[in-house]
């Protein structure tokens, strides 16, 4: 058994978020953290594993310095990593982005017993897209929002969280699941892992190496593959200040009924 953890290195919007003049993100001058929902995700998988003795494998697509935080999740102990990378690959929008992961995913190998995961959305493209276009590529069941995730032998079950609720849905795997920051605490890195992950091995997935998949073409990856296109980003106009009306219950809600009716909105 083994689970596939996909995570994505996010500019850490905690600090200063430097934007250009066109209105992009300035990436170069901000530092990056691990998606925090992939932490999630890589957190669950490696319960998993102290559970079941199971390898667990992290991929991220990206550039050559993403490889730092493949490194953090071997460190917490994850057993290897692959990095998909090429110059060919850059500009993907969602569709191809989980094109490439998804024959990466493949090249891999997915058999009877694994998981994919991920996490729910990433903090800065935000869609959320990317998870379940994996699984509609490889063919795969797939679970969104897990809060919890237990496995018995083939079978998944997952607390899915809900806007006003729960809800629990039984699969079988190989499935995808994708995951949000309820379901689990992600652990630190330690010294020992730190060590640990010298003797691990990180394999480079280039466009030699995956462009002869059936689910990689020119047509199908990077910008020109990519049927999105940003044609305008923008910071919305800052709201006018509130105005906050003084005075007991009673006397606020007529104030209120009045600027109201006053507007003809009542
Ligand atoms: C035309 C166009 C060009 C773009 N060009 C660039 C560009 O040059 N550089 C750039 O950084 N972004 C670019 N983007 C944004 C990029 O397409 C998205 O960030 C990417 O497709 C992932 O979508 P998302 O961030 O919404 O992820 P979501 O769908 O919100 O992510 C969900 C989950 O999927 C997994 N996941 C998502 N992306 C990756 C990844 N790369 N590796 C591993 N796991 C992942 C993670 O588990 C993540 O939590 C471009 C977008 C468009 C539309």
């Amino acid at each position: 058994m083994k689970i596939i953890v996909c995570i994505k290195q996010v500019p850490d919007t905690s600090g200063k978020v430097a934007v250009n003049p066109d209105g992009t993100l300035n990436r170069a001058s901000m530092q990056t953290i691990t998606n925090p929902d992939d932490m999630n995700a890589v957190e669950a998988a490696l319960k998993l594993k102290d559970q079941t003795g199971c390898e667990v494998i992290v991929v991220t697509m990206g550039p050559p310095p993403a490889a730092g935080m493949l490194r953090e999740a071997m460190a917490m102990g994850a057993d290897r990593a692959v990095l998909v990378s090429a110059r060919e690959f850059g500009g993907s929008d969602t569709y191809a982005t989980s094109q490439i992961l998804a024959a990466a995913i493949s090249t891999i190998g997915v058999e009877d017993d694994d998981i994919v995961m991920c996490g729910r959305q990433a903090i800065d493209g935000d869609t959320a897209q990317v998870g379940p276009q994996i699984a509609e590529k490889l063919h795969l069941p797939q679970i969104t929002y897990a809060a919890d995730i237990t496995k018995e032998g083939k079978t998944v079950t997952v607390k899915r969280m809900l806007e006003d609720g729960y809800m629990t849905i039984k699969t079988q795997t190989p499935c995808l699941i994708t995951c949000i920051k309820e379901l689990n605490t992600p652990r630190y890195m330690n010294i020992s892992g730190i060590y640990a992950t010298y003797n691990k091995p990180l394999d480079v997935y280039d466009y030699e190496k995956l462009k002869d998949h059936p689910l990689i073409d020119a047509t199908t990856i990077g910008l020109k593959g990519s049927p999105t296109n940003i044609f305008k980003s923008f910071t919305p106009p800052q709201k006018g200040v509130g105005m906050m009306l003084e005075g007991d219950g009673k006397e606020t809600c007529e104030k209120l009924a009045g600027i109201l009716a006053d507007k003809h909105i009542i």
